[in-house]
């Protein structure tokens, strides 16, 4: 034992304090546990700290200053448009300490004790925290961890911040760069990229799968890449890239498109590669007896508990997309369990959504998952945002919404939207699918008008072949 090393006794540990950890932390105090919440960095996490919150701030931001050119062709004219870069930033910074104040405060209303420093594993039921000037430990009756995720780094392109930038550095520096090159076409690197094109710079897009953002509906994919296309963002697939050199104020970039390789510059380049789970080996997980699967996520059951009964695990470190609303629920799955009642992980789909202009949104099963699972016993349906009133009147006429069913039963299994403000849309198709409703349910649900929702009955009535405001061929 190292000297001056204590130990302590706790109820509930918590080990993370992103949106798995906190809400973890909080549920369990509402339900009798009596909570010890570890965290080594900002309360918050990576979602409130340098992940959703400044990312849609400044998403947000850019996505006004684009429109001003689209208002003043529609007879909104504002002269001398421009972007002040410092202001902008502390707007983003604003939002973050608006928020994780906000988290602190419910974390304190809570009784949630918080504990600074990182925590390790030294046993089944004890963890070590290293603090700036002390170590202590905590003996734990149980424990829920939710260390997260970090960056995944990319060989030979080192962050050093200046040239070489991650996801934090877009989201904070208050400068709006000539140009840029963005290594990543996942959702992190397609919102930052284009947030950026909208603030003036330009920016280039290398992804190394065949297609950006794998997993989305390939029309959807299509439709993105006219759109950043429009936006003069450069998209770059199927390309490998080989390492960099620093000439004058450029970084050179070296790429590889099968056989042909050639160079590209920009001022800097973001590595957005996605990431990894925080569960590196100074996290002790041998000591507590919690397994780890093929997939290096921790394997846990419906309940969210590790192979040690007393060890919850959640989050990013878990199985499933790394999102931050998915954290959130098997945050009180675990928190549920952990204080006694009958809780378990049955959601049937997990939204997902990408901030783009227009946005793209989804939950449940895509088209050709759909079709493999079911065959023949698919329809699919569609309804364009240009025959939708609302849609007309934000100047809003690009986009779909995609309903995927079952044809026998017209059970709802996937719904896909691409256009403005999805990312609150896609919430009916959740609630829909998870209640098992049908086709006609939702053509027979009264929609208010003129709004966008009204979109749901529409593209249900073009399943049925129905429809009022499309033309549909007949035979
Ligand atoms: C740029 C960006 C944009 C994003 N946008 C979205 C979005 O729009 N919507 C969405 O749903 N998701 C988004 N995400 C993903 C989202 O941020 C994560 O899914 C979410 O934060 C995961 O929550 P978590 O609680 O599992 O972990 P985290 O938020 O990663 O929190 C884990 C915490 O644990 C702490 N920790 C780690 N190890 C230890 C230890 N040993 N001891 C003590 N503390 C420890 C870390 O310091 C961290 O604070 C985005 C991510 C990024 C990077």
């Amino acid at each position: 034992m190292v000297v001056g090393e204590f130990t302590e006794q706790a109820d509930l540990v918590v080990i993370g304090g992103g949106p798995g950890g906190y809400s973890a932390a909080i549920r369990a105090s509402q339900l009798g546990r009596s909570v010890t919440l570890v965290e080594r960095g900002d309360i918050g996490g990576v979602c409130l700290n340098v992940g959703c919150i400044p990312s849609k701030a400044l998403i947000e931001l850019s996505n006004r200053f684009h429109e001003l050119d689209g208002l003043a062709k529609r007879g909104v004219v504002t002269e001398d448009a421009h972007i002040d870069p410092i202001a902008l930033s502390q707007t983003v910074t604003g939002s973050v300490e608006r928020l994780t104040s906000g988290v602190r405060q419910l974390l304190k209303a809570a009784d949630v004790e918080i504990v600074e420093g990182e925590a390790s594993f030294v046993g089944p039921n004890e963890v070590r925290i290293r603090a700036a000037h002390e170590t202590s430990r905590i003996k734990f009756k149980d424990c829920i961890l939710a260390t997260g995720s970090s960056p995944r780094e990319l060989d030979g392109f080192a962050v050093d911040h200046q040239r070489v930038l991650d996801s934090t550095d877009l989201l904070f520096s208050p400068v709006v760069r000539r140009d840029l090159i963005v290594i990543g076409g996942g959702y992190i690197g397609i919102e930052l990229g284009s947030a950026h094109a909208r603030l003036g710079t330009r920016v280039t897009i290398l992804e190394m799968a065949p297609e950006i953002l794998m997993g989305v509906e390939p029309e959807i994919q299509r439709t993105l890449r006219g759109v950043l296309k429009q936006m003069g963002v450069e998209v770059h697939t199927g390309i490998a890239v080989k390492g960099f050199k620093i000439a004058g104020d450029a970084v050179v970039v070296e790429i590889q498109n099968g056989s042909d390789s050639k160079e590209i510059r920009a001022g800097s380049v973001a590595v957005m590669v996605g990431r990894v789970p925080n569960l590196g080996p100074d996290l002790g997980l041998g000591e507590a007896g919690v397994t780890i699967g093929a997939d290096q996520r921790v394997i846990v059951d419906e309940q969210m508990r590790t192979a040690n009964p007393h060890v919850f695990a959640i989050g990013d470190i878990v199985p499933g997309p790394m999102l931050a609303h998915k954290a959130y629920y098997e945050a009180k799955v675990a928190a549920e369990v952990a204080a006694g009642h009958a809780a378990g992980n049955d959601a049937t789909v997990i939204p997902a959504v990408i901030f783009t202009e227009p946005e793209v949104a989804s939950a449940g099963l895509g088209e050709q998952e759909a079709r493999t699972r079911h065959g023949d016993d698919v329809v699919v349906a569609r309804f364009p945002y240009r025959a939708n009133g609302r849609a007309i009147v934000l100047g809003a006429a690009v986009g779909e919404v995609k309903l995927i069913a079952l044809k026998d039963s017209k059970r709802l299994l996937g719904v896909h939207i691409v256009g403005v403000d999805a990312s609150n849309l896609i919430s009916e198709a959740a609630l829909a699918i998870e209640l098992g409703a049908t086709i006609d349910d939702l053509a027979l649900t009264i929609h208010p008008h003129p709004t966008l929702s009204e979109m749901y009955p529409e593209a249900a009535e073009v399943a049925q072949g129905l429809p009022t405001h499309i033309i549909m061929q007949r035979g």
